[in-house]
């Protein structure tokens, strides 16, 4: 621990990129693993370009619970402690989640690789909405459509969907740059998110990962690993600066 807080101390710019498991402890189920959203769906069937475009309300019945869990948690002493880092040279976070809960809990600079709930799109105008709007009739079980009568999609990154490019070459020159890198409950396989970590690394930064479990970055790339909580850990870190 004491060798973390002088890695922070020394640092100018630290990064943080988080994934499903940051969210857990606010109650968001992640994709796998424990109590995981796949045990239940098959992505190809309710998350994917193809099956939006072939059966968008099948897909719906994914992004309404996925909408209303999202809504209904709150961000944890995790979220709060990279919140309070920005204090200590925390310059962005580079995030996989589209639960919104780095904005809620006040972070400045978020990086949302894969889009957010937040808000819907119409893929025949282009046109983009408040999902707060919708909130109602969504909960209710009806499906949101725009102006133009098209289903509504989530503005999230789809399988099969490419992600932003402006937001994912931001996340690369932000990994690029920085000294240190946080990262934080992601079982670091999707990609190209997953290169991220190795990023930062090669250009010289110190990898601190904070996982239930070891990932594939836990032994090549992680310069340390926190095996435990990340609603636990963070805090016991920033707590300490
Ligand atoms: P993942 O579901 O593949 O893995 C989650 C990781 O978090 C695992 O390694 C697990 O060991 C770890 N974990 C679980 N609880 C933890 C805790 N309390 N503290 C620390 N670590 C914990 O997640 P991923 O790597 O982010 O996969 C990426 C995909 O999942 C992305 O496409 C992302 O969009 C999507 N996703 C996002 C959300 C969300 O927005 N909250 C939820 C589910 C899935
Ligand atoms: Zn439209």
């Amino acid at each position: 621990m004491n060798e973390i807080i002088e890695y922070i101390k020394e640092a100018e710019r630290i990064v943080a990129f988080t994934g499903a498991g940051m969210s857990v402890e606010s109650g968001i189920a992640p994709f796998r693993g424990k109590n995981g959203l796949w045990n239940e769906f098959d992505p190809e069937e309710v998350a994917s370009a193809q099956a939006f475009s072939e059966d968008p309300e099948k897909c719906w019945k994914l992004f309404k619970l996925q909408i209303e869990e999202s809504f209904e948690s709150e961000p944890h002493q995790g979220h709060h402690s990279l919140a309070k880092l920005e204090e200590h040279g925390l310059s962005s976070i580079i995030t996989q989640n589209i639960d919104g809960l780095h904005q809620r809990a006040d972070s400045s600079d978020i990086l949302e690789l894969h889009g957010s709930l937040y808000r819907l799109v119409c893929q025949n105008c282009q046109n983009t909405f408040k999902t707060d709007r919708f909130l109602d009739e969504i909960k209710e079980g009806k499906i949101p459509r725009c102006e133009c009568e098209k289903i509504l999609k989530p503005d999230v990154v789809l399988f099969g969907e490419a992600l932003p490019q402006k937001v994912l070459r931001r996340a690369w020159r932000e990994a690029e740059g920085c000294d240190i890198l946080f990262s934080l409950g992601t079982s670091a396989i999707v990609q190209p998110a997953a290169s991220i970590p190795m990023m930062a690394k090669r250009s010289g930064a110190k990898v601190i990962e904070i996982n239930l479990e070891k990932t594939p970055l836990s032994d090549e790339v992680s310069d340390k690993f926190l095996k435990g909580k990340v609603g636990k850990k963070l805090p016991e870190i920033v707590d300490l600066l």
